[in-house]
């Protein structure tokens, strides 16, 4: 099998793994400020679980996969799902998105394990600002994981900044000025509405305007970059070593390119990341059916993915939040 297209002819390769629906940050625009109601244990996929559903997307032609969350680094042995997974002979691509808490901590082990690169989400340099929009943070946790991700060879590291209008919009060049002074690979987000709310976040700032704030450090110039080339626009400043990828999944949707599956926490295959549409492979799973099985039971997911998300029509998904979808 050299790969898999859905019905709107979209080459589908690309598996994005909630590991866990825990998380040791409470971000201001993913999670609400009660937190969200945690899955048992039961319900949450064992790492055989999740490596015989990889091996099923695999045989259809997933070749790479992203592990995240919740917090994927909360999850105890993470090393180890991602040692069984680089067993996959197809699999080319194993990273993670993380928050960057606990990266230090096991960045090396990580590697060693068989991940290649690391997204790391951060949306301020100021410690007291981080604390406000995690809710609880440290931002030099999250700067140390940096670092030690790029020593143990976790690259490229990209730092994702959700950029929001009135928090954290003033710090656009100074994360733009990283990619000079540091070689960081930044990409500037924009923020997405969460579940059930409005289609458009009343702090929304669009790449359009983000833009505009660094056109003061120079001329962006298009890039092209190696490995990862997902959503992001990809741009550098003169004399700078690092890039700067834009992404706009609300002012200009990217869903006639998209080659992504998601599967959350609790083992459903969730075909679009603003669609509430789900199917399940965890009962299948446990009543044993054969990895054949699965495989068609995914094959048929695929057929029904969603040709885009439709919140410029005003419609926007319901139901649970990105940290138990994979965001
Ligand atoms: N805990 C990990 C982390 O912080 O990277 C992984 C899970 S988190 C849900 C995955 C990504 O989704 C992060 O980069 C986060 O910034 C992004 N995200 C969450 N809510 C978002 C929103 N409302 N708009 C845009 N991005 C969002």
């Amino acid at each position: 099998m050299t790969g898999i297209s859905d019905s709107f002819q979209r080459p589908i390769n690309y598996l994005r793994i909630s590991v866990t629906d825990r998380c040791n940050l409470r971000c201001v625009y993913c999670m609400p400020q009660e937190g969200i109601t945690l899955m048992s244990h039961y319900d949450i996929l064992s790492y055989e679980e999740i490596f015989t559903l990889v091996k099923a997307a695999a045989e259809l032609g997933i070749n790479k996969v992203r592990l995240t969350g919740g917090e994927p680094l909360v999850r105890a042995g993470l090393s180890d799902l991602i040692r069984m997974i680089d067993g996959i002979d197809t699999i080319d691509d194993i990273s993670l998105t993380t928050n960057g808490i606990l990266l230090a901590r096991y960045a090396a082990e990580l590697k060693e394990a068989g991940l290649m690169r690391v997204n790391v989400s951060l949306d301020t340099l100021k410690p007291e600002k981080f604390r406000q929009i995690t809710r609880c943070g440290e931002l030099q946790e999250t700067l140390k994981g940096i670092e030690a991700a790029g020593e143990a060879g976790l690259t490229p590291v990209k730092i994702n900044m959700v950029v929001m209008a009135g928090v954290n919009d003033d710090e656009i060049p100074d994360f733009a000025r990283k990619t000079i002074d540091d070689g960081w690979n930044v990409r500037f987000i924009e923020q997405m509405p969460v579940n059930g709310e409005a289609t458009v976040s009343p702090t929304l700032f669009s790449v359009n305007d983000m833009r505009k704030r660094i056109e003061p450090l120079g001329k962006l110039e298009p890039w092209k970059i190696g490995v990862g080339n997902g959503p992001a626009k990809y741009f550098r400043l003169p004399g700078a070593t690092g890039t700067i990828g834009f992404i706009t999944p609300v002012t200009e949707h990217f869903c006639y390119q998209c080659n992504r599956l998601r599967l959350t926490a609790d083992g459903k295959l969730r075909l679009c990341l603003l669609n509430e549409d789900e199917i399940d492979l965890k009962e299948p799973l446990r009543s044993g059916a054969s990895v054949a099985e699965l495989k068609t039971l995914i094959e048929n997911a695929i057929a029904k993915k969603p040709k885009s998300h439709h919140l410029t029509e005003g419609i926007n998904h319901k139901g649970r939040p990105f940290s138990q979808v994979g965001g």
